[in-house]
């Protein structure tokens, strides 16, 4: 095997949930395919990893400064449902249940894998909540139904009693340890409609 395969290789296995085999498998269709395409691949990779940023509200994804929903006056801003990851905010997203803020910690609390509270967007929400005065009424904690979820759920809670008027979490339906963006729709829905003041 050549140097440059062997560095094509590793370079997919960093992806999450890549094996050596598939690793193998991405680097040959790679070195196999019409030079235009890899070509659009990178400018894809490039373009993405260029013009996304995130949102200085939300800490969600954006092209811009503020995300379409921080700057969309029709949402309700009094409400923030809290995250994990981007792709869980477009999961309640879709449910069009929810007409609120969202906000995007990039993680959960996991002591084993040495992320705290410092490591996750936390202070973001913290400061938000902060500079708003008040005028937030509600979080809802939607972070993943598993043990960091949880940890993380009651670091909030903590952080942030008495300084917003409800705090609920999302429950009904949720089957424990699943996560959030593999959660059907109308459970979803459920789950925010019938979520629980904690
Ligand atoms: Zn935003």
């Amino acid at each position: 095997m050549t140097k440059s395969l062997q560095r094509l290789i590793a370079a997919f296995r960093k992806f999450p949930g890549v094996g050596p085999k598939q690793a193998e498998r991405f680097a040959m269709l790679v070195i196999m395919s019409d030079s235009n395409e890899v070509r659009e691949f990178i400018q894809a990779i490039e373009s993405a990893r260029n013009s996304i940023k995130l949102c200085r509200f939300c800490c969600d994804l954006s092209e811009e400064e503020i995300c379409s929903i921080c700057s969309d006056t029709g949402r309700n801003r009094a409400i923030i449902c809290v995250v994990e990851q981007p792709q869980d905010a477009a999961a309640v997203e879709k449910t069009g249940a929810y007409n609120g803020l969202y906000h995007v910690l990039h993680g959960a609390i996991s002591p084993i894998e040495g992320v705290n509270s410092g490591s996750i967007k936390l202070q973001n929400l913290a400061e938000r909540i902060r500079k708003s005065n008040g005028a937030i009424s509600e979080i809802i904690i939607a972070t993943n139904p598993d043990t960091e979820g949880e940890m993380t759920a009651m670091h909030i809670t903590r952080l942030l009693k008495n300084k917003v008027a409800k705090i609920t979490r999302i429950a009904y339906g949720v089957p424990l340890g699943g996560d959030i963006d593999y959660i059907d729709e109308m459970t979803l829905r459920h789950a925010l409609n019938g979520r629980i003041s904690i």
